[in-house]
Parts: structure tokens; C-alpha cells; sequence
């Protein structure tokens, strides 16, 4: 489809810039039966040829685990390498040892899902190691606009992260609206903003060879959901249109790798907290009140954690569904150096 709209062959390892959404494939009835490998902390599988997952350490109910960053995903092409998720500093560090153990070749890209520190604070790592940068668009200005004031808090703190003091914030080299794909005829990536999800500059990227999807925050699996920037109502059509690939197998930003069933969970726990928060609101209760009667016992089932222990969670989606958050300004600000609203893509 690429191909015909571009006029032009994608067979050379050139990143093409295209303007199409994502396309909407018949889906097969039954989903498609996976084994999923089992995995600890830290540890790194071939998940399909030439694309290797690591599973970095998180927990939402055991303190003691420490906070691994993002997991990461890298991809073999013929002659380099691409990332997913820049991690931070230290443990992109961590990840780029762990790629030398599978490949020989360079890493030529990594790709931020998202501009959170997580994800997106190691891309001084990679630049450093020769890689590109890619973000969709809305990354790169969020990182723009919040990294700096964001990393200097973080160098300031007297227990900050040291890895933050040794290193400096890296932006976005190349950034797209909608999509871009990198497609050398051996492995194929289809980097794509299905709109304002976790945060307005979410990208998935979609390996369509293996039916991989690999998610960034918009998708995860546990307990790990940071609403800060999120739109609840679009990040329920997002997963809707995540749910319309054909996928087999999701990689989320947290948590261990899933069946493509894990984005129907995600969308559920969305779908039925708007549900129950606009319940309470209508029955005129209040926000702690809402907050303690949740149910939704199948995400305990799922996480471990019940839903009402997301208090953070609840309140953003009480504060969305009163009217108090305006989606077009989160992680934005105004004045000099700021963004005008329709800068944002939301819906
Ligand atoms: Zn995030």
C-alpha cells in the first residue's frame, strides 16, 4: 500500500515518510494461539528472528523490586539495528550491552515511544553509540518543551539519579505526524501515532513480518498506568485501533510480553473506570467516595492491585469527566517557547 501511494521502492534501507493511517485489516476470528516465553527481570529473548525483547524490573505491589526503566525491544535489519525505547541513561547503557551479545552490527535508531524520562532519557546513549532519534511529532515538542526543566529537577535533587548529573538531555532528531516506516526487505517497522493516548505524542511501532506490536505506555501490563498527561476517552480509540492490526503478540512499555488480548484489557480498565466514575458523579457522590466503592474485580485478577488503589488514576478521570482537564494543553504550556493548543493532535 506504501509502495503504491509513494510511487517509490522501499526495498533500500531509506525512511519513508508517509501520510496514511493505519490501515484496516480483516481481523481472524479466533485469536491467534502464542507461546509467550517466560521471563525474569532483565532478561533478554528472541521473540521473533531478529527481534529480541528485554524485560526490565517493575513492580506495582513489591517495593523492593527497583524500577528498571522501560523494556526494550531492538530489531536486527540486514546492516543495523533499530531500538525501541531509549530507557534511561544508565540502563540504556544496560540494553546496548545486552544488543552486542546478539548482534555485531550498529544500532542506527532508537525510537521513543513516548517523552517520559523512562523512555525517552537515554537518547544520549544512543546518540552517543551513532543512533538517530525518531519520535512522532508531539514527542519531540513535549521533550522539547518539558525535558530540560524536567532534567535539571532531577540534577538538582540531592538523591536524583546519577545518570541524570553525568549525561544531558538528548532530543528528538526525526519526528513524524502520523507515520513512518523503515523497511530494508528483511525486517519491516511501522512507527505510528494512533493519537492522544498515555500521553498526545504516543507512537506504537508495529513490526507487521512477525505481527509484533510494540506499545510504549499506551499499552501496559500490570498496574502501571501514570495518567499525568493521558486522555482516557482517546486512549479507548486508540487501543481500538491498536486491536485492529493483526497482532499476535503485544510488547508493552511495562510488564511482561502478552497476547494481543492484554490491549483489549487495557481498554476495558479505561472503559469501565469512565463507567463507574460517571456513575458516582450522576449519584452525586464525591471523588474519595467513588474512589473507594470501585469493583472492577477482574483488574485486580489481571494486576494484583485493585483499581481503587489507583487513586491517581481515578481522580484524572473525575477531573476529565467534570471538564476540569483540557487534553489540548497537557504537557503543554503557554507563552514564549510554548505551544498553541491546535499544536496538539487529540481527539
Ligand atoms: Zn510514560
Amino acid at each position: 500500500m506504501l509502495k503504491k501511494i509513494l510511487g517509490c521502492t522501499i526495498a533500500t534501507a531509506a525512511i519513508v515518510f508517509a501520510v496514511v493511517v493505519a490501515e484496516d485489516k480483516p481481523q481472524p476470528k479466533e485469536p491467534e494461539k502464542v507461546e509467550l516465553p517466560a521471563m525474569k527481570f532483565d532478561d533478554v529473548k528472541e521473540i521473533a528472528p531478529g527481534v529480541f525483547f528485554r524485560y526490565s524490573s517493575i513492580s506495582a505491589t513489591d517495593k523492593t523490586v527497583p524500577f528498571g526503566g522501560s523494556n526494550n525491544i531492538w530489531v536486527v535489519f540486514k546492516e543495523y539495528v533499530v531500538v525501541i525505547d531509549a530507557n534511561f541513561p544508565k540502563e540504556a547503557g544496560d540494553v546496548l550491552e545486552a544488543i552486542k551479545k546478539t548482534t555485531k552490527l550498529p544500532v542506527k535508531y532508537v525510537f521513543d515511544t513516548h517523552h517520559h524520562g523512562d523512555h525517552a532519557w537515554g537518547n544520549t546513549v544512543w546518540a552517543k553509540a551513532g543512533a538517530k532519534v525518531l519520535g512522532s511529532t508531539n514527542c519531540a515538542r513535549l521533550l522539547k518543551l518539558n525535558g530540560p526543566d524536567e532534567w535539571k529537577k532531577e540534577q538538582d535533587k540531592k538523591d536524583g539519579r546519577k545518570d541524570i548529573k553525568e549525561n544531558e538531555l538528548k532530543l528528538v532528531d526525526e519526528s513524524f505526524d502520523e507515520k513512518l516506516v523503515l523497511d530494508d526487505g528483511t525486517q519491516r517497522i511501522e512507527f505510528i501515532h494512533l493519537g492522544h493516548a498515555h500521553t498526545p505524542g504516543d507512537a506504537v511501532a508495529y513490526l507487521p513480518k512477525h505481527k509484533i506490536l510494540c506499545t510504549g505506555d499506551a499499552c501496559v501490563n500490570g498496574s502501571f498506568n501514570f495518567m499525568g498527561h493521558a486522555n482516557s476517552a482517546s486512549w479507548i480509540k486508540v487501543m481500538e485501533k491498536a486491536e485492529k492490526l493483526d497482532v499476535k503478540m503485544v510488547c508493552p512499555g511495562h510488564g511482561k510480553v502478552a497476547a494481543k488480548d492484554l490491549l483489549a484489557l487495557q481498554r476495558r480498565y479505561f472503559t469501565d473506570l469512565r463507567n463507574e466514575v460517571q456513575k458516582g458523579i450522576d449519584d452525586k457522590k464525591k471523588l474519595d467516595a467513588i474512589t473507594a466503592g470501585l469493583e472492577m474485580n477482574w483488574y485486580k485478577e489481571w494486576t494484583g492491585k485493585a483499581a481503587k488503589e489507583n487513586a491517581d488514576n481515578v481522580k484524572h478521570v473525575y477531573d476529565e469527566l467534570m471538564g476540569k482537564i483540557d487534553h489540548s494543553k497537557l504537557g503543554f504550556r503557554d507563552g514564549p517557547g510554548g505551544l498553541t493548543p491546535t499544536a496538539v493532535k487529540s481527539e
